[in-house]
């Protein structure tokens, strides 16, 4: 019997198993999939400095980890060495007034002139930015794949195409027959909280759609990580919000999903593809919804980056968030045998592999590198839901 089931092998679970496995434990991950197949491939992968403090320790230890993975698996292209830069674009006055407010000690608030100068591809009816000198891009299934292989090496057992059916104190239930072990962690993503009720428990765990397009490789057009600072709001049910019966009787809903949030997200990768978001709307179901959120992307993008108009559209796809009303993760036990550690939100890669290391230290009962309390899985019930 393992010490330690993980259920699922997104980046948080594959992390978990990895930094569970390096300190000893016997570790068996359960994907109903392949690995990385939910949000975490279909991400934009960028390590942002996140925006709330608790998310420090976890950023700064990710960042640790994955720099530690590329190297042992050779994997350069997988993640950038150094930052690129991330420019917040304020496409109003008021925008850039509270990016003002705000200036930390090692970003640079830019007019008009100067953000045309540091990103010449941008229409000049921008109004100005906030640079910083952080930001860098991943592959993020790449990342997953690696993290899973280190915890092979450690002795994990990672079983794709089981799909956990039900999952209790030390025992999970799945396609494949009983499965036992001293602790089950849920890293299920945006599928956590029905396996949460399985057992009994509510995690507010709700999923948010993000759709991104990704282009055919061009000549550089994009020197930073480039985001518009405020999401467009849209009418009706808002991302990480419950979707209540009426919404669904109301409208389009039903139909064509809720709808997104908009602020166009871009970079420019090393082998020259573009990738273009982003959106955020409440998701009712798996598979293609509220792809008009797409359309109103891409229509932000012509605008903002012109020369993008021209440019070939090689793949589009969307991904379910696991957004958690405060936007911060789960991460701990929620009783003896059951732990979890999901709920990313926005902010799964840049904060993956340090969360792992933070539920693999809380399972395993040895001193953890953070504080986990901002992550206390009982949030959920504080929340009233
Ligand atoms: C469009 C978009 C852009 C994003 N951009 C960024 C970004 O730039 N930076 C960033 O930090 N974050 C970003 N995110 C968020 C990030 O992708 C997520 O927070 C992160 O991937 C969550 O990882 P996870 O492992 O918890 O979930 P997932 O990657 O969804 O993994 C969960 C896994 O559990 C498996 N699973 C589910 N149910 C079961 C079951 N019953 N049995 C077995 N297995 C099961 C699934 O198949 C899946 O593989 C973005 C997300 C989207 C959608």
């Amino acid at each position: 019997m393992p010490d330690v089931i993980v259920i699922g092998g997104g980046i948080i679970g594959a992390t978990t198993a990895w930094q569970l496995a390096e300190r000893g434990a016997e570790v068996l991950l359960l994907e109903r999939g392949h690995l990385a197949s939910g949000a975490t491939r279909r991400s934009q992968g960028l390590l942002l400095e996140p925006e709330v403090d608790p998310m420090q320790p976890l950023f700064a230890e990710s960042n640790r980890l994955y720099d530690h993975l590329a190297e042992r698996a050779g994997l350069e292209l997988a993640l950038d060495r150094e930052p690129i830069g991330t420019l917040f674009l304020a496409t109003s006055e008021a925008q850039l007034e509270r990016l003002a407010e705000n200036v930390p000690a090692d970003g640079r608030l830019l007019d008009r002139d100067a953000v045309l100068e540091a990103e010449p591809g941008l229409a000049p009816t921008v109004s100005g930015g906030l640079l910083l000198p952080g930001g860098r891009r991943t592959d993020p299934a790449a990342l997953t794949a690696a993290a899973a292989e280190m915890a092979r090496r450690s002795g994990a057992e990672i079983r794709c195409h089981v799909d956990v059916k039900r999952v209790s104190p030390g025992a999970a239930v799945t396609d494949g027959g009983f499965e036992r072990a001293g602790t089950i962690v849920l890293a299920a993503g945006a599928w956590s909280r029905r396996l949460a009720h399985t057992a009994g428990h509510e995690l507010l765990i709700r999923p948010v759609r993000g759709w991104l397009a990704v282009t055919a490789p061009v000549p550089p057009l994009l020197r930073h990580i480039v985001y518009e600072a405020g999401y467009a709001l849209a009418r009706g049910p808002q991302p990480g919000d419950p979707v209540l019966m009426s919404d669904l009787a109301d409208g389009d809903v039903a139909v064509f999903g809720t709808r997104s949030a908009t602020a166009m997200t871009a970079h420019q990768n090393a082998d020259g593809s573009i990738m273009v978001g982003a959106t955020r709307a409440p998701a009712l179901r798996e598979g293609d919804e509220s792809a008009g959120a797409l359309r109103d992307t891409a229509a932000r993008v012509c605008q903002l980056l012109p020369a993008m108009a021209s440019v070939e559209v090689e793949t589009t796809w969307n991904g379910l968030r696991p957004f958690t009303p405060d936007e911060l993760p789960y991460i701990g036990h929620l009783e003896d045998g059951l732990a979890v550690c999901a709920g990313h939100s926005s902010d799964g890669i840049l904060a993956g592999a340090g969360s792992g290391r933070l539920v693999a230290e809380m399972v395993l009962g040895t001193e953890p590198f953070t504080d986990p309390a901002p992550f206390s899985p009982s949030r959920s019930h504080a929340d009233g839901d």
